[in-house]
């Protein structure tokens, strides 16, 4: 069981932002930006990779919620999900990553100098 499972069985508390039937936002515990939120399905996804379109379809909507409520639609924002081990996943649930509230760098995401493999 994975510690977003934790959360969504209320054996974790999390700071919450928006939570329906099937999904649920909160904030990072650890933010890289100003705006930091995490977005879950309910059902356990590993990843992805492993999401049917059918959710992804659902969740899509979930996430404009998000970003309405937060403002984010004006300005903008970054929507990141780390898939696998080389993508960087920790936690084995399916999550969104939303940041914002400042004008977002890009190099700072990666330790690796995308030119060297290029
Ligand atoms: P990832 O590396 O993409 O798997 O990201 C996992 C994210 O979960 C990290 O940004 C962590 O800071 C965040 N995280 C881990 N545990 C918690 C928690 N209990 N509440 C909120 N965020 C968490």
């Amino acid at each position: 069981m994975t510690v977003f499972t934790k959360i969504i069985n209320g054996e974790l508390p999390c700071n919450k932002v928006l939570e329906n039937e099937n999904f649920l936002a909160f904030h990072d515990i650890n933010p890289k930006a100003p705006i930091h939120i995490l977005i879950i399905p309910k059902q356990e996804v590993q990843n992805f990779q492993e999401v049917s379109p059918e959710i992804m379809a659902r969740m899509t909507s979930f996430i404009h919620e998000v970003t309405t409520l937060l403002g984010l639609d004006k300005n903008g924002y970054r929507l990141i999900t780390n898939n696998g081990d080389d993508g960087g996943q920790e936690v084995m649930h399916l999550h969104f990553h939303l940041l914002g509230g400042a004008k977002l760098k890009w190099d700072h995401l990666s330790d690796s100098d995308s030119k060297s493999f290029i």
